[in-house]
C-alpha cells in the first residue's frame, strides 16, 4: 500500500524542452507517457532533423504507447529522427512494440548493470555503434563498480534487452 501511494505521489506529467541550433531540433522529454500525453502542440514545432533525448522518460503505459506511436508516425515536416539516451522504460517499449520508434534511428540508450559484490546498481549509457554492428550484438562493455571497483554485470539478458537493435 505504502509503495503504491508513493508511486502515485511521484507520478510526473510528461513535459519537454525544445532546443534549436544549427538546423537541428533537440527535444528533451521528462516524466511519464500516459493517456494525458498530448503531442499536438509539439508536432507543429518539429521540422527537418530532430533528436529526441529520452533519458528522463520514467514510465510509459499502454495508452501512452498508442499516443506515442501516433505521434512519431505523423510528423510530415520531419526529414530524419534520432533517439538518444533512451531510458530503460523506452528500451522496454522498443523491444515490445515494433513501430514504437517510427522512422527514428536509435543512437544511444541506458542499460542496467549491477555489482554482485556490493549490490550497487547503475544504468550505463551505451552507444549503439559500440554494442551492435553488421546485424549482430558484438557484446556489452564492462564497467567497474563506482563503490567497490569490481567488475559489474549486465543486469538483464543481453540478447533480450538488446533485441530492438536487430530490428533497425
Ligand atoms: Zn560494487
Amino acid at each position: 500500500m505504502v509503495l503504491s501511494m508513493k508511486a502515485q505521489a511521484d507520478s510526473v506529467a510528461l513535459s519537454w524542452r525544445i532546443k534549436e541550433r544549427g538546423g537541428l531540433t533537440t527535444v528533451d522529454f521528462f516524466g511519464e507517457i500516459d493517456e494525458n500525453a498530448d503531442f499536438s502542440d509539439l508536432r507543429r514545432h518539429l521540422k527537418g532533423s530532430v533528436v529526441f533525448h529520452l533519458a528522463e522518460v520514467r514510465r510509459i503505459n499502454s495508452c501512452g504507447v498508442r499516443e506515442w506511436v501516433n505521434f512519431v508516425r505523423d510528423l510530415p515536416d520531419v526529414t530524419d529522427m534520432t533517439f538518444t539516451h533512451c531510458s530503460p522504460a523506452i528500451v522496454t517499449q522498443l523491444n515490445m512494440i515494433y513501430n514504437f520508434r517510427g522512422p527514428a534511428k536509435v543512437r544511444s540508450f541506458y542499460a542496467p548493470y549491477v555489482c554482485e559484490n556490493c549490490n550497487n546498481e547503475e544504468d550505463k549509457l551505451l552507444e549503439v555503434q559500440t554494442v551492435f554492428a553488421d546485424g549482430e550484438i558484438k557484446g556489452v562493455p564492462e564497467f567497474d563498480c563506482a563503490e567497490c571497483h569490481r567488475a559489474m554485470e549486465f543486469d538483464d539478458l543481453p540478447e533480450r534487452y538488446l533485441s530492438f537493435l536487430s530490428e533497425a
